[in-house]
């Protein structure tokens, strides 16, 4: 049998359609809750926010200069007798009779009277005296009332998930709390006979969990309320008893290994007779041994390979989006870009690579890319290494230096 000749599954879904089929499936999660501003960053909008006030809430100026009657200044050059000042937060009490200005600071209140604002490098000043060389028009170097937010406009839409700028925005309408949906509980475990947990000594044939670190690390940037279950063992009832215990308390269950058609993979079969699998097949590499489906009506569950490296890639392509989408935040797919591939990849038709690759740039200043060498599904290096996914397109065999690919940079998406 040729090496590779198992990549074309008529039975395996693509990853668009997989994607696709995740999100459609997704229970709906409820609730949300009042958070002090602070405390609200990453959390996704339950309700738009509106404006309470204008932004700015009274015009001022947009430079350091003299508010003056635009008018006035009809037929340059023109001397104006300074009637005062206007520092932000000291606005200038009268108002500007024709024939005045006012010596006015960026961010003060435009006086009454005024309508425009005069650099202070365009005029002479002598004294009680200022001289314009120019004219101007009304709302010169002004920022109008409103002219940010006008009061009562939408300022941030539902599901809007919340960044720095945001909560400045907010604090800046005099609002301190707002309502957010409430974070997706996780709960989380490994499946596997072979696994110990750090601090226990090894015996031959066994190795130390690491997906649950991993795991651990990929939902707390999420954000999402965790709960670890621990190392079950490979066995129906213990897998059984894991899962009926996990879909009680969590809107979403994931577990690592057992999902391949290995004699001690029972995470599919636990799932069909506890509730229901949606499919386990995706054109993906690494990551194709992959089981979708509902727990219970509201419980979705995620049984990734066992695999460190297909753990995390099937992470990012499908659980990442879902809980996202669960947390009531707009869809957003990961981000890519066109890179030059600088070394020749090897790659087997059949299924999408995910690579794991190093951006970097040439002297033309072009995005480049190359491989972070080995790329078993078992080499975690690979992921440490790496700074981005090349993505391949299923078709495609070995991929010659110089090719264009298409890369997701970690840093939009990990
Ligand atoms: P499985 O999907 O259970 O067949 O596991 C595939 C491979 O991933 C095996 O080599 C497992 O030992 C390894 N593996 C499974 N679970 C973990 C884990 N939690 N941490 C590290 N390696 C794991
Ligand atoms: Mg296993």
């Amino acid at each position: 049998m040729p090496a590779g000749c198992d990549e074309f599954d008529p039975n395996a879904l693509t990853v668009e359609q997989a994607r696709a089929r995740i999100l459609e499936a997704l229970p709906r999660l409820h609730g949300e809750e009042w958070l002090a501003l602070r405390s609200a960053l990453g959390r996704v909008l339950a309700h738009a926010v509106h404006s309470p006030v204008d932004v700015p809430a009274y015009a001022n100026s947009a430079m350091d200069g003299y508010a003056v009657r635009a008018e006035d200044l009809g037929h340059p050059p023109v001397r104006l007798t300074l009637a005062g000042t206007a520092a932000a937060g000291h606005p200038y009490a009268g108002t500007v009779q024709s024939g005045q200005c006012v010596r006015i600071m960026t961010g003060a209140k435009l006086p009454d009277g005024a309508d425009a604002v005069v650099m202070q490098e365009h005029v002479q000043r002598e004294g009680e005296f200022v001289t314009m060389a120019h004219s101007v028009p009304a709302g010169e170097n002004v920022r109008a009332a409103g002219g940010d937010v006008a009061r009562g406009a939408e300022v941030l839409g539902r599901g809007h998930t919340l960044r720095p700028a945001d909560l400045g925005l907010i604090a800046s309408l005099g609002i301190g709390e707002v309502a957010v949906r409430r974070r997706p509980r996780v709960a989380f475990f490994s499946t596997g006979d072979e696994l110990r947990q750090i601090g226990q000594t090894l015996a031959d044939g066994q190795i130390y969990d690491s997906n649950r670190y991993t795991l651990h690390g990929m939902l707390q940037r999420v954000g999402v309320d965790l709960l670890d279950m621990g190392v079950v063992r490979d066995t129906p009832q213990a897998v059984e008893a894991a899962f009926a215990a996990a879909r009680e308390v969590a809107d979403v269950v994931i577990t690592t290994g057992g999902v391949s058609v290995g004699d001690a993979d029972y995470v599919k079969d636990t799932l069909a007779r506890l509730g229901k699998v949606d499919f386990w097949k995706i054109a993906m590499k690494p990551g194709r041994p992959l089981a979708f489906g509902l727990l219970s009506e509201d419980t979705a569950f995620f049984g990734l390979p066992g695999n460190p490296v297909s753990a995390m890639a099937t992470f990012y392509q499908f659980v990442q989006p879902a809980l996202k989408r669960l947390a009531g935040a707009a869809d957003a797919l990961p981000l890519t870009l066109r890179a030059v591939c600088v070394e020749p990849l090897r790659k087997t038709p059949g299924r999408v690579d995910f690579q794991r690759g190093i951006l970097g740039r040439d002297g033309d200043g072009r995005l480049t890319v190359r491989s972070t060498g080995p790329q078993g599904s078992h080499v975690l290096h690979s992921m440490t290494l790496a700074d981005c996914f090349i993505v391949l397109p299923r078709e495609w065999g070995n991929v010659a230096a110089g090719t264009e690919v298409e890369v997701q940079p970690f840093a939009a998406l990990i």
